[in-house]
């Protein structure tokens, strides 16, 4: 006979493990299945060698006081983790500056004044009037103040953080929110002890609540009878339930998990035109046999145009150096490199163009910028040990690695996917429906909207 749930999740992302907590805090008898053998999905954490790193996600931006410490305090659980708070700095042609206050002396005044006003409009606007720029690029809105291209390769690299997306296409409204809510905050932080520590903050107490974890479980199916979801298939195993939760890829929920022609026509059409954030770039993560420096995180900007240094690797063109994210995890947390030694970890270098064949040219790119942000980075290097975004989609799912559904004026607000499905008791949480915000506080407060709209409480 097989076994019978209030709640089946699929999936154990953020999303999935937010969800499953709070639905099992509400009393229901909750299974959570992921197919991999660690929680956490993107934001999950693995060893090597003595140090402990992340796969993918490397800075919250809000930490403890955002969407990520509201799951736990909706479910009355104190925040075992600590956030190490960071103000992230960028460097220009080998300077290291403090943005936006440095553009003073670097771009024409009127410019810098437009930054500012830019700025200053998007914190002093209410929440309620950004929902009006939600269908404008941002590059037209940020357009009306500026057009210097220093700026608009500042905003981006940003917006890249934020939304994964270009400015070009990235919404507005979701920009003035996720810029709007971090400056408010002032909580941009790292957890204590790596990533995953956010992933076992919700999976501990879930299972104090009676959740149910299997891991190694790969959902095959979703059961649907009469419109109505039923249960999952795990191998030849079924689990029951008229509640079926989904972290996965909503493509791959709606096109195989359940199949398409369980679904109107229009919804699957909808579903299969959607667009995804890219790779994110290649994750290149270097153990330091000793400590070279005091960085927590800088964001690198070598060339204005991103689109460009993109194009170029895509055809074999790798620069000098790269555009990219570095951030130095071992000097947030004493719990990520032996003593003695640092590791340093890099995030976007060479867009989401990096595939097979340029990986190693970029690995080297990579090695060689950081190496310059960094003396003496090269010469004392453990171990090199990289990720590209086409890795981390085959490995988690089909699709958008970076962050998920774009966040681009096409599919945010009313036009984002919706996290109730056509199917009875089908819903979609994490990055990929719903939900609001920066990375994991997305896939956090998309599974809240859950919650909230359609998870009455028993
Ligand atoms: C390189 C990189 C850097 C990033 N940096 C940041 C950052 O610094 N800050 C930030 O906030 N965000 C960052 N992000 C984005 C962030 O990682 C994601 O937005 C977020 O983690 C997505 O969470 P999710 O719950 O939607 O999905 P996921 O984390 O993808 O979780 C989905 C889960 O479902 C499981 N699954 C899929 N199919 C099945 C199935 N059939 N059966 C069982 N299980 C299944 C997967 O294995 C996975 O564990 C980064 C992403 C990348 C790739």
């Amino acid at each position: 006979m097989a076994e019978k749930y209030d709640a089946i999740v699929v999936g154990a992302g953020i999303g999935g493990l937010a969800a499953a907590l709070m639905l099992s805090h509400r009393g229901r008898k909750t299974l959570l299945l992921e197919k991999h053998r660690f929680l956490g999905g993107r934001c999950s954490s693995f060893d090597k060698e003595g140090f402990h790193c992340d796969l993918g996600v490397h800075l919250i931006s809000r930490s403890d006081k955002g969407p990520i410490g509201d799951v736990l305090r909706r479910v009355g659980i104190p925040n075992p983790v600590k956030y190490v708070y960071v103000r992230p700095r960028s460097s220009y042609q080998g300077k290291v500056r403090t943005y936006p206050h440095d553009f003073k002396d670097m771009v024409p005044e009127k410019d810098f004044n437009g930054l500012m006003n830019f700025l200053g409009e998007i914190r002093s606007m209410p929440e309620e009037k950004m929902k009006g720029y939600d269908y404008t690029p941002l590059q037209t809105f940020l357009s009306q103040y500026t057009q210097e291209p220093l700026l608009h390769s500042w905003v981006q690299s940003i917006c890249g953080i934020y939304t994964g997306c270009p400015i070009e296409t990235a919404s507005t409204g979701e920009f003035m929110r996720c810029l709007k809510w971090e400056a408010e905050a002032r909580a941009s932080g790292y957890p204590d002890g790596g990533c995953s520590a956010i992933a076992d903050a919700y999976g501990d107490p879930f299972r104090k609540f009676g959740g149910e974890i299997k891991l190694g479980a790969k959902v095959q199916k979703i059961e649907v009878e009469r419109g109505s979801a039923k249960g999952v298939m795990v191998g030849d195993e079924l689990y029951q339930s008229d509640l079926v939760v989904s972290n996965a890829d909503i493509q791959n929920t709606v096109l195989n998990l359940v199949g398409a022609d369980y679904f109107p026509s229009d919804y699957v059409e909808r579903i299969k035109g959607l667009t995804y954030t890219g790779g994110g770039g290649m994750v290149v993560r270097m153990a330091l046999d000793k400590i070279l420096t005091d960085i927590h995180m800088l964001g690198n900007i070598t060339s204005l145009d991103r689109g460009e240094q993109a194009r170029n690797i895509q055809q074999g063109i790798i620069p000098e150096e790269l555009n990219l994210m570095l951030v130095v995890p071992s000097n947030f947390s004493n719990k990520i490199a032996p003593e003695g030694k640092q590791y340093v970890c890099t995030a976007g270098g060479g867009g989401g163009a990096v595939t097979k064949e340029t990986k190693e040219a970029v690995k080297e790119a990579v090695i060689r910028t950081a190496d310059k942000i960094i003396p003496g980075l090269r010469e004392n290097l453990l171990w090199v040990n990289t990720t590209t975004g086409e890795e981390i989609e085959n490995m988690l799912g089909e699709h958008g690695a970076g962050i998920g559904v774009q966040q681009t004026v096409d599919q945010v607000g009313d036009k984002r996917p919706k996290i109730n499905t056509p199917i009875e008791g089908l819903y979609i949480v994490g990055c990929e429906a719903g939900g609001q915000g920066v990375g994991i506080e997305l896939a956090a407060n998309s599974a809240m909207e859950f919650m909230d709209e359609h998870c009455p409480i028993a």
